[in-house]
Formats: structure tokens, sequence, C-alpha cells
């Protein structure tokens, strides 16, 4: 196996190019002579670190100047309980979650701990094997927030368009997909992602929080977990974690300056994602894609073959070939095929045709 073949659903594959370059800075960085573990975070140097990569996401993502960008820990999950905390608690608050798979149904778990939380959408009936169009969701015009994830890493499914209404702040973790093509930032309060899917190792978080949407939390909260003390910080309200936000650095630079933008990004992760579904699609009956077709996932593609032990041969037979990672989530099991934007073009292709050699002698 080698690090140019992983499809893991996460912590998942990072260019090689950032590999190199962490790996020597784990040694000594040439700007200090030091090596990044053993960085002081409040140091010229993390400072540079921290706005570079804010910066490289505030370009990339074309991120208007009202929006507050900054660096969490505690993962995905945090905000999860977060974001109810700072914005559901109290009177006068009830806030909308759309559960589409595994991870919105736990960010709603988390919601109801706060307050006032109520599902506008449940694909738990049909298996999350889709996602709703806009007459689905049963909405309230004067809802606090109303939640959802754009990529639903364990089912494979990955809305296509932008769900709400325009008078209520819309939340969204894309721990998943952001990164991974142009995003219309303008639509959103607030937008999280954790980084170890696409955006660099785990550790980290990104928030992305528009400024009237921060002003309407609540002031009664523990400082570390109150989003207005680590904007006032700039991300550095205690110590954060280094070395993840530099490793994240250096994947922004690699978009910018190796990809090209989103824009380009996005372009390779549709034809990745093309040639794996390509594959599986040419026999329905063996490959079972668990997304109805108008919702598959670009990231995550999940599929199961006709019984468990033609899977166990399956996972065997690819790990034998040089594919890493492609075990399904724990609680659906299957497998799953992870193109997160370290993995090549050359990578999807060599699965592909892989996924149809398979199919040849074992279908
Ligand atoms: C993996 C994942 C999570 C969980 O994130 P942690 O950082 O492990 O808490 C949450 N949401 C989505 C969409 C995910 O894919």
């Amino acid at each position: 196996m080698s690090n140019t073949m992983n499809f893991s659903a996460g912590p998942g594959a990072l260019p090689i190019e950032v590999l190199l370059e962490a790996s020597k800075a784990v040694e000594a960085l040439p700007e200090t002579g030091i090596s990044v573990l053993c960085m002081s975070h409040r140091s010229d140097w993390f400072r540079d670190v921290i706005d570079e990569a804010e910066n490289n996401l505030r370009k990339l993502l074309d991120i208007p100047d009202n929006y507050h960008v900054i660096f969490m820990q505690g993962g995905s999950s945090l905000q999860f309980s977060m974001l109810p905390m700072n914005f559901l608690r109290g009177t006068n608050r009830h806030a909308e979650y759309i559960v589409s798979g595994y991870w919105s149904a736990k960010a709603f778990r988390e919601g109801q701990f706060e307050g006032e939380a109520k599902v506008v959408w449940d694909g738990e009936e049909t298996g999350y094997t889709r996602l709703p169009s806009l007459n689905d969701l049963d909405l309230s015009p004067d809802a606090t927030y109303l939640h959802y994830v754009s990529n639903e890493t364990v089912e494979g499914l990955e809305f296509t368009w932008i769900p709400g209404l325009n008078d209520v702040p819309l939340v969204c973790d894309m721990s998943s997909n952001l990164l991974a093509s142009p995003v219309a930032i303008d639509k959103y309060a607030f937008i999280y992602a954790h980084a170890q899917k696409n955006l660099g190792p785990s550790g980290v978080a990104v928030c992305i929080l528009k400024d009237e949407f921060v002003k309407r939390a609540n002031s009664t909260l523990a400082s570390m977990l109150d989003y207005r003390m680590h904007i006032q910080a700039k991300s550095i309200f205690n110590t954060p974690p280094v070395f993840s936000i530099y490793v994240l650095m250096l994947v922004t630079r690699w978009l910018r300056d190796k990809i090209g933008g989103l824009a380009a990004m996005g372009a390779i992760n549709r034809r990745k994602a093309d040639l794996i579904y390509g594959a599986l699609d040419t026999d329905a009956g063996f490959y079972r894609v668990h997304g109805q077709r108008p919702f598959r996932s670009t990231m995550n593609i999940v599929f199961r073959l006709p019984n468990p032990s033609l899977e166990k041969l399956f996972l065997e037979e690819s790990q034998r070939e040089g594919f890493h990672g492609l075990e399904g989530h724990r609680s659906i099991g299957g497998l799953r095929v992870s193109l997160y934007n370290a993995v090549s073009l050359d990578a999807a292709k060599a699965l592909s045709t892989w996924i149809v050699e398979f199919l040849r002698q074992h279908g």
C-alpha cells in the first residue's frame, strides 16, 4: 500500500507534496530551524501561518468581509453542541434540522439537549437513500436557524442545491466536502468543517461565521465554548493545534498553486466520481450503489455487493492490489470509496479499472 492509493473516509488522503513538506517541518522548519512541533503558538511564525491559512481560505472560497474565519478544536462533534449552546439556548428560539443521514441525525440529537429542535425532513424511512427537495421540507420562517449536512459521508449523499428560506439563518456541516468545489458562502450564516476529511489532519475545524449571526449568540457561556471569544482572540484564545493548522495551511497553498482553485478542483473531483460510478454501473445487479442516482455524492461512493462474503473478498483483494481504506462505515457496512481532493485522477482510474476486473472475475 502507499499514500497514492488511499481511499479512506477519514482521516483522508493528503497531497504527497504536503506530506513531504510537513515531514521536513517536523525535523526543522526552514524559516526558524526549530521543529514545527516545538514552535510557540505565540510566535510571529505561527501568527503568519494562521493568517495565511485564513487568507487562503478567504480567497479560495471567496469569503465576504462580514464573515469571521476561526480555527477550533473538538472536531465537528463539538460544533454539533456549540451551535445550539450559542444560538438555541434561551426563550423564543427554535431550531430546525434536516435529518438526511448518520451525521445530521447526530447533530439533531445535540440540538435537542440545548433547546427546542425540530426535524423538518427525515430520510430514515427511506433508509437514507435520498435527499429532500424544497417541497419536502416543513420549514417555518421564524426558525432560529436551519441545520443540514451538505454531504452525508456515511451514506454517500450530496446536496446539489441549497435548502432553506431567505430569512432563516442557514447552518451547514460541510466536513466532507468543503474545498471540494466552489461554495456560495453568502447563502449561509455559519459553515463548519473539521479538517480530517478534505482540509488537513485531524485536530482542527474551520468555522466560517457571518458577523450578524454571531451577534445573536448567548452571552453566558464558558469562554472555550463561546464563538466570540475565539473570534476576538483570532483563533489563539488558548494553545491551538499548531501542527494541524500548519498542515491545513499547506493544503490551502497546494489548492491555490498546484490545482488552481476550487473550480478546477471541482472539475477534477467530478471526473474522479464519474470514473468510479461508471465502473460500478457496468453491472448494477452486482454493484449496488446505496444512494439513489440524483443524490450520489462526488466525495464518498457507498455500495454493496450481492453478499457479505463477496464484500469480504473485495476488501481482501483490493488491499492486495494496494488500494487502501475501502471498507464501509461500521453503521451500515458494505464498501465505500472516498475521493477527497488529494486522491488523484490516476488513482481513481486505477481503482475503476480494478472494479471492472473484479466484476469480470466474480460477477
Ligand atoms: C466525520 C464527520 C463528522 C464527525 O466529525 P468529528 O471531527 O469526528 O467529530 C461530522 N460530520 C460529518 C459530515 C462527517 O463526515
